[in-house]
C-alpha cells in the first residue's frame, strides 16, 4: 500500500465500513477513535486495538497490514493486547502465517494471546496446530478461558478427533468451566462428523433446553438422511426465515465495499453487472449447471440461475476481478454461509481467471486455487458448510 496513508485515512475508511452486524459495533469503535483525533491526542495502543479489531472483523486485511507497519514506524507500544489483536486479524484476514510469526514473537503471552492462536488455527481447519499449540499453553502453565476450549473442541471437529475431543470435553467438565452453546454446539458437530449420531444428541451430551442447538442437531440429522442437498434446502429455509439477507464485503485499495444480494446500488454496478455476465457465460461454457436448489424464490428456473448470479459472494468477487490483477488474491468476508452454487462456481472462477480467491463465511475459510479447494475436509455430506 501507499505510504502516504495517515490514520486519519484509515479512520475515514473505517468509518464506511459495512453496517451489517459486527459493522455497527466496527463504527462505534471508528467514531471513538476518530473523536481522539479532533481533540489532538495522538494515536496510542488503546486506539490501535480497536482499529485492527474492526479490520478483523471486516477482513480488512490491506488497512491491517499498514496499522501493523505502523505501529513500528510510530513507535507505538507493540504490547501484549496490541499484539494479540494483531494475531486475531491475520488469522481472521486469512494470512494464518503471518498470525503465528506475530504470536511466536511475543515475550509475553497470556490466555487471550492463546486463544487467539488456537482459534486461529482451528477456523482455519488445523487441527493438528491447534492441538499443538493447546499442549504449549499447558506447560507454559496458562489456564485455558472458555474461548481457548471453543478452539480446541472445534478444532478436534473440524479433524474428526473424536477421542482427543472426548478427553477435552471431560477436562474440561472436570476444571469447572462452565459449557457454554458454543461448546455444546461444537460437541454436537464432533459426533456428527464421525456418525455417531446418538452420542451427538442434546440430552446426551446433557445440554440444557435450547432452541438453537436442537435445529443444529436436527439439520445434522436431516443432513445425514437425506444427503447433502436436502440438508441444504433445509438449512436455506431456516436460515430463510431468519430474514437476514446475504452481504459479503471485499477491501480494494484500503476501502472495503460492501455488497449485498441482489442490490446493485454501487456506483460501479454498470461494470460489474458486465464481468458477472461475461464470468456466467465463461463458467457455463465450461459445463457448470447451476444448483438452482439454492434459490428459496417460488420462480421458475431460468429466474432462479439470475438470482444465482446475485448472491453477494458473486458481486463482491466480480468486483475482486474488475479492480484487481493477479497475483493479488480476492478476499471476500461473507455474514452468511457459502451456498453450494457459490461454491463450484468460485472454484471455477479461481481456474477460469488464475486467480486466488478466499471467502470467509459465517464458519470458515474456503481457499480456492485452479479449479480446486485447499485445505477442505471432505465431510462426506453428513454435515457440509454450505447454505446461504
Ligand atoms: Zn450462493
Amino acid at each position: 500500500m501507499s505510504n502516504t496513508f495517515t490514520l486519519a485515512f484509515v479512520l475515514k475508511c473505517c468509518s464506511i465500513l459495512p453496517a451489517f452486524e459486527e459493522g455497527k459495533q466496527v463504527h462505534k469503535h471508528v467514531i471513538a477513535s476518530g473523536e481522539m483525533q479532533k481533540g489532538g491526542v495522538e494515536p496510542d495502543e488503546v486506539t490501535m486495538v480497536s482499529v485492527i479489531s474492526a479490520c478483523a472483523m471486516t477482513g480488512a486485511l490491506g488497512l491491517g497490514k499498514w496499522l501493523h507497519t505502523f505501529i513500528g514506524k510510530k513507535g507505538i507500544k507493540n504490547d501484549l493486547e496490541v499484539s494479540t489483536a494483531l494475531v486475531n486479524m491475520y488469522a481472521k484476514c486469512g494470512c494464518i502465517e503471518k498470525a503465528h510469526e506475530v504470536f511466536e514473537a511475543m515475550p509475553v503471552k497470556d490466555a487471550k494471546a492463546w486463544s487467539s492462536m488456537i482459534v486461529g488455527f482451528a477456523i482455519h481447519g488445523l487441527a493438528k496446530e491447534a492441538l499443538e499449540t493447546f499442549a504449549k499453553m499447558e506447560e507454559a502453565k496458562v489456564e485455558p478461558n472458555h474461548v481457548t476450549l471453543i478452539g480446541v473442541l472445534s478444532a478436534c471437529a473440524h479433524g474428526g478427533l473424536v477421542v482427543e475431543g472426548r478427553k477435552y470435553w471431560s477436562t474440561m467438565l472436570e476444571s469447572g468451566i462452565e459449557p457454554s452453546m458454543e461448546h455444546y454446539g461444537c460437541m454436537v458437530d464432533l459426533f456428527c462428523r464421525a456418525n455417531q449420531i446418538e452420542e451427538a444428541s442434546p440430552s446426551s451430551i446433557r445440554a440444557p433446553q435450547c432452541r438453537e442447538l436442537h435445529t443444529t442437531f436436527e439439520l445434522i440429522c436431516i443432513g445425514i438422511t437425506l444427503g447433502e442437498n436436502e440438508h441444504s434446502k433445509k438449512a436455506n429455509e431456516r436460515e430463510g426465515n431468519q430474514g437476514r439477507s446475504g452481504c459479503s464485503s471485499i477491501e480494494i485499495n484500503g476501502h472495503v465495499h460492501e455488497f449485498v444480494m441482489g442490490n446493485w446500488s454501487h456506483p460501479e454496478a454498470k461494470d460489474i453487472r458486465g464481468i458477472i455476465w461475461e464470468v456466467s457465460e465463461r463458467v457455463q461454457s465450461v459445463g457448470h449447471e447451476p444448483w438452482i436448489a439454492s434459490v428459496l424464490q417460488n420462480v421458475g428456473d431460468g429466474e432462479k440461475q439470475d438470482a444465482l448470479w446475485e448472491h453477494s459472494e458473486r458481486l463482491a468477487i466480480a468486483y475482486g476481478l474488475l479492480k484487481t490483477k493477479a497475483p493479488v488474491i480476492i478476499r471476500v468476508v461473507k455474514n452468511l454461509r457459502v451456498c453450494v452454487d457459490c461454491h463450484e462456481v468460485t472454484k471455477t472462477i479461481s481456474k477460469l481467471y488464475d486467480r486466488e480467491i478466499i471467502v470467509r463465511d459465517r464458519i470458515r475459510f474456503h481457499k480456492f486455487v485452479d479449479g480446486r479447494t485447499i485445505g477442505e475436509l471432505n465431510l462426506g455430506g453428513a454435515f457440509n458448510t454450505y447454505g446461504e
